[in-house]
């Protein structure tokens, strides 16, 4: 495991079996809900900081998930509360 990180953590052990989409170099959790309803994290398998974008994932989970307005967030540096590539889908 890279240091700390609780989404190399996930990864590799999802004891707590959050991982909903395990795709390619991808995976798929719930978020807890903060502000809003819908909160999915697209988590890099990759302990990086590289953007990349997970295009074809996101268009399916919004898909799936029927969402018709929603906001994509991806932080970096000290924007970023986990220094692992992660996107955010918020409804
Ligand atoms: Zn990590």
């Amino acid at each position: 495991m890279t240091n700390n990180c609780p989404f190399c953590k996930i990864i590799e052990e999802d004891t707590l079996k959050q991982i909903q989409k395990d795709k390619g170099d991808w995976i798929v959790i719930d978020s807890k809900p903060k502000k809003s309803n819908f909160h999915k994290l697209i988590i890099s398998k990759d302990h990086t900081q590289d953007l990349r974008i997970p295009t074809g994932l996101i268009e399916e989970v919004v898909r799936e998930n029927n969402l018709e307005n929603y906001k994509l967030m991806c932080n970096f540096g000290s924007f970023a509360e986990i220094p692992h590539l992660h996107w955010h889908i918020l409804a």
